[in-house]
């Protein structure tokens, strides 16, 4: 819109400048970068050095660290987490295994079988988290939010009605679907009979040991 002090110009009268880009790309790859020749070097590479250990690695997953030192980064996150003990209700969560448990007799016997555990192994080295349930839930915003017009008129007649239902529809959902769990941010305490479970691990070890030399 012009107030009629505004100066037209026209294509052929604007000060043009020719600006160059660089772009990298891997011989042979079909994907190029701007300006970023790390990121092409990156996506070309099978192999990165650890950022914390130094070491060479086969790249996995986007991970920054060789396969160590990233379970040992996970295992020290997993350390500063506030715990608490596990009621029972719902599930657990091993990052170790990355695998959920119904209960802990569900976990002790997976931990049983598992040649990486041995009688040195501590409880936390299995990264247990306890899970939160979520439900599903719809709200008055997101039913209503593509319901405008560009102007911003209000096209609700009655926002306590829908409010109302949708309170509503939430009372059925929360009653009618079971729970999705996700590990959440709070570690499980050790449970009683970890020490117990270690004694047996090292007793049935031992035993499997003595069955090899016979
Ligand atoms: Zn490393």
């Amino acid at each position: 819109m012009s107030d009629g002090t505004e100066k037209l110009v026209l294509p052929e009268d604007v000060q043009i400048e020719a600006k160059q880009i660089t772009i990298y790309r891997g011989i042979g790859s079909n994907r190029g970068w701007e300006y970023d020749e790390g990121a092409a070097r990156r996506s070309c590479a099978n192999a990165q050095k650890c950022d914390r250990c130094g070491a060479i690695f086969k790249k996995y997953f986007g991970q920054m660290a060789c396969p160590g030192c990233w379970q040992l980064t996970q295992k020290e996150n997993h350390r500063k987490l506030p715990r608490q003990d596990w009621d029972g209700k719902g599930l657990i969560h091993s990052d170790f295994f990355d695998e959920y448990f119904r209960d802990w007799d569900d976990l002790f016997e997976k931990v049983f079988h598992d040649e990486r555990i041995t009688p040195e192994t501590k409880f936390d080295d299995l990264m247990v988290r306890i899970c939160m349930p979520q439900f599903p839930t719809v709200s008055s915003e997101s039913i209503l939010s593509d319901h405008a017009t560009e102007d911003g008129d209000d096209l609700v007649n009655d926002y306590k009605a829908i409010d109302a239902a949708v309170e509503n529809l939430n009372k059925v959902i929360l009653a009618s679907v079971s729970p999705v769990y996700y590990p959440s941010s709070t570690a499980a305490n050790e449970p009683d009979g970890w020490k117990a479970l270690l004694l047996e691990i090292e007793s049935d070890r031992s035993g499997g040991k003595l069955n090899r030399i016979e």
